[in-house]
C-alpha cells in the first residue's frame, strides 16, 4: 500500500516527509536539499524548472519565475497587490491568472508543478509510488483557498486525505502532546508571505485550538521589501555622487529594470539571513547597473531598524488571539516558533516581550510544519495512535432571515468538524421558495458580512410560519463548508459545497473582527430595531382588523387610547430608534388586552 506523505506547501518553501518506523523523516530531493523554494521557472523551450535552479532564476528573467504564489491561490483578481516581477491577468472579481510567457496559468497549476516535484523527489527516495498526500495551510485560509490547495494536490496526482492547519501541525512536531493535562501553548508562525498565531490547549491527549489568529500578507517577504528599499536609496546616494545628479538615479534604474530590482531583493534576503548569526555583512553588488557595482557594510542593528516596523505588526494578532482564548500572557505554559524569520534575534526577542517568556526553540522552525503535516500523515495511515487533531473556524456561519438578520448556525471558534441546524419557517402566507442565503462575519445585520453563497429551496405553498425548513451547515475536517436545507413536509432537499466562497483576504477577516466591535453597540442596536419592526408589523393590521370587529364594544376612552398607541408605534418606526419602538410595541401590547379578549370570544361565539 501506497503511504501517506506529510506535505508543508509553503509560500516560500515546500518539504516533504514520510513516517518511517514510527519516526517522521523529511526526504531531501537529489541534490541533498530538504527545503524546496516554491518557485517554478519557466524557460524559453523544455518544460518548467521548479525549486532552487528556478529560484536563481528569478533574477534573469523574473517575469517567466513564478514565486510566491500562494498569495494568489484561491483568490480573485483585484485583491491581491501584484507586488511580484510576474504579470497577473484575470477580470476583477474573476479567479486570478498568472500570465507567462504567452499562455496563461491558474496559481493552483503552478502550486502543482511544486507538488510534482516533491512527489518525484519522494519516489524516488522511497523507491515506490507515492499517491497519497497530507498538505497544511494556513489557518485563516478560506474555503475557495483550501479547495484550490487540494485541486493543486490532485493535479500533482495526489488523493489528498487532508488539509490540515500549519500551526495545529507544527505544536506536533515541537512533541505538545507530552506535555501535561490543560497545557496551554501559542504558536507563533512568521513564514515567508504568511503570519499565523494560534492557542492550543492539550486536554486528554486531545490538542483544542481556543483561537487562531494572524494574517496571509505579513512575513519575510515585507522585510525583504524593506531591506531592498533601503539599499535602493544607498545606491541612489551614491550614484548621485558619482555622477553629480545628472542620471542613473537607483531608484529609476530599478524600477525600469525588474533583473536589478530582483539582485537587489537577493542580496537583501541574503543578508538578511547572515544577520541571524553574524553582527554584520557586506553586501556586495558588481557590475549592478553597465560598470557601475555597490558595495555596503549591512549591520544588524540597522536590518533591525527596518525590520522592527514588520515584526510589530504580529503584536496585535497575538493580543487579538489571547483575548479570544481569554488567557493571559502568563497563563500560557509554552511558546513555539515556526517559519524561518523566527530565526532572527530581533523576532525571538519580540516575542518574549509580547508573551513575558521565552519561547522555545527547540525545533527547526522551518521544518516544524512539514513534520507536523508527516506526524498527522502516520496517524491517518494507522503508524500513530492517540492524538486526534481539533481545529475551529475563525468566524461565524449562518443565513440571512428575514428582516435582513444574521442567523449565527455556527459561532466563530467552534470546533471542527462540526455540524449544526436549524429549523426555519416561511415568513409569507403562501410562499413558495425559500432563499439560503449563507453568510460568515461577525455582524447583526446580514447586509455587513459576507455572502459566501446563494440558492433556493422550493417547498409546497404554506400559511404563515407553516413551513418547515431545516437548514443544516456541516463543516468537514477539511474546513469545507457543506450547507444541506430540507422540506421537513416533502423531504425535498437541496445540498451546496461552498466552493465558490467569496475568497476574504485576512486583512478582510481582521477588519471584520475590528468593525464588528466598533459597532456592536450599533449593530444590536439595529438587530432590536429590525426585531421591534417586524413585530409592529404583525400588531398593526391585527389591531387595525380587531377595531374594526369589535372596537364599538370599548369605552369611547379606551379606543382613543389604542389609536393614539397605535400612532406611537407609528412615530416609533419611522424614528428609527431601536428602543422607543419597543417600548411603543409594548405600550400598544398593554392597551390592547382587552380588545384581543374581545375578539377571542367573538371568534368562540361565531364557533359556537
Ligand atoms: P513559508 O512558510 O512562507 O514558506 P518559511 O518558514 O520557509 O516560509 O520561511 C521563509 C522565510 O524565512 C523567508 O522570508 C526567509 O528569508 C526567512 N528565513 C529563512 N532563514 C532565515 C534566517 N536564517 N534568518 C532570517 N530569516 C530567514
Ligand atoms: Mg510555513
Amino acid at each position: 500500500m501506497s503511504p501517506i506523505v506529510g506535505i508543508d506547501l509553503g509560500t516560500t518553501n515546500s518539504l516533504i516527509g514520510v513516517m518511517e518506523a514510527g519516526f517522521p523523516i523529511l526526504l531531501a530531493d537529489s541534490a541533498g536539499e530538504r527545503l524546496t523554494p516554491s518557485v517554478v521557472h519557466f524557460p524559453v523551450q523544455g518544460g518548467p524548472i521548479v525549486g532552487r535552479t528556478a529560484a536563481r532564476m528569478r533574477v534573469l528573467e523574473p517575469e517567466s519565475t513564478i514565486y510566491s504564489v500562494k498569495r494568489f491561490i484561491g483568490r480573485r483578481a483585484g485583491e491581491e497587490s501584484g507586488d511580484v516581477g510576474y504579470k497577473l491577468s484575470g477580470q476583477p472579481g474573476a479567479p486570478v491568472r498568472i500570465r507567462v510567457r504567452d499562455g496563461e496559468l491558474a496559481p493552483e497549476e503552478i502550486s502543482a508543478l511544486v507538488l510534482a516535484k516533491l512527489r518525484a523527489d519522494a519516489e524516488r527516495a522511497l523507491e515506490c509510488e507515492v499517491t497519497r498526500a497530507v498538505i497544511t495551510v494556513p489557518a485563516y485560509f478560506n474555503d475557495a483557498q483550501r479547495n484550490a490547495t487540494k485541486l493543486a494536490g490532485e493535479l500533482a496526482g495526489f488523493t489528498v486525505e487532508r488539509i490540515v492547519n500549519e500551526p495545529t501541525a507544527a505544536a506536533l512536531a515541537y512533541g505538545l502532546d507530552k506535555l501535561r493535562d490543560k497545557s496551554r501553548v501559542a504558536v507563533f508562525d512568521l513564514g515567508g508571505g504568511t503570519f499565523d498565531i494560534s492557542i492550543l490547549e492539550l486536554n486528554q491527549g486531545l490538542f483544542q485550538v481556543l483561537s487562531t489568529n494572524g494574517n496571509t500578507r505579513l512575513g519575510g517577504d515585507d522585510i525583504d521589501t524593506a531591506i531592498a528599499n533601503f539599499l535602493s536609496g544607498k545606491i541612489a546616494v551614491a550614484t548621485l555622487c558619482e555622477t553629480s545628479g545628472t542620471h542613473h538615479l537607483a531608484a529609476e534604474f530599478s524600477e525600469a529594470s525588474p533583473a536589478i530590482a530582483a539582485r537587489l531583493r537577493e542580496a537583501a534576503v541574503d543578508a538578511k539571513h547572515q544577520l541571524s548569526t553574524a553582527e554584520f555583512t557586506t553586501i556586495e553588488l558588481p557590475f549592478l547597473a553597465g560598470d557601475r557595482s555597490f558595495s555596503h557594510r549591512f549591520t544588524r542593528e540597522e536590518l533591525e531598524k527596518l525590520a522592527r516596523p514588520v515584526v510589530e505588526r504580529t503584536r496585535a494578532h497575538c493580543l487579538r488571539a489571547l483575548s479570544d482564548a481569554k488567557l493571559r500572557p502568563d497563563e500560557l505554559d509554552e511558546i513555539i516558533l515556526v517559519g524561518g524569520v523566527t530565526r532572527m534575534p530581533l523576532v525571538r526577542r519580540y516575542v518574549a516581550e509580547i508573551f513575558g517568556r521565552v519561547p522555545n526553540i527547540s525545533q527547526n522552525p522551518d521544518e516544524a510544519v512539514a513534520l507536523g503535516a508527516t506526524i498527522q500523515a502516520g496517524i491517518l495511515s494507522g503508524a500513530v495512535q492517540n492524538v486526534i487533531l481539533l481545529d475551529i473556524t475563525p468566524l461565524s456561519l449562518g443565513i440571512e432571515t428575514f428582516g435582513g438578520l444574521m442567523n449565527v448556525i455556527i459561532p466563530r471558534n467552534s470546533t471542527i468538524p462540526i455540524k449544526a441546524g436549524e429549523m426555519f419557517t416561511n415568513a409569507l402566507a403562501g410562499q413558495r421558495a425559500m432563499k439560503i442565503s449563507v453568510l460568515q462575519g461577525e455582524r447583526e445585520m446580514a447586509k455587513d458580512n459576507w455572502r459566501l453563497g446563494e440558492f433556493e429551496l422550493e417547498f409546497e405553498p404554506a400559511p404563515k410560519s407553516q413551513a418547515r425548513v431545516g437548514v443544516q451547515f456541516e463543516i468537514d475536517a477539511n474546513g469545507i463548508l457543506h450547507v444541506l436545507a430540507r422540506d421537513t413536509k416533502t423531504g425535498i432537499e437541496k445540498k451546496v459545497e461552498m466552493s465558490s466562497a467569496v475568497d476574504v483576504s485576512d486583512e478582510a477577516v481582521e477588519k471584520m473582527l475590528e468593525d464588528s466591535l466598533e459597532h456592536a453597540f450599533e449593530d444590536v442596536n439595529e438587530r432590536i430595531f429590525t426585531e421591534a419592526k417586524l413585530k409592529s408589523s404583525e400588531m398593526l393590521p391585527a389591531v387595525r382588523n380587531a377595531l374594526n370587529l369589535v372596537g364599538a364594544q370599548l369605552d369611547e376612552s379606551e379606543r382613543a387610547l389604542i389609536v393614539e398607541r397605535v400612532t406611537e408605534v407609528e412615530q416609533a418606526v419611522a424614528d428609527g430608534a431601536a428602543q422607543p419602538l419597543k417600548r411603543a410595541n409594548a405600550a400598544l401590547d398593554e392597551a390592547t388586552q382587552r380588545l384581543a379578549t374581545l375578539l377571542i370570544e367573538r371568534a368562540m361565539q361565531t364557533k359556537g
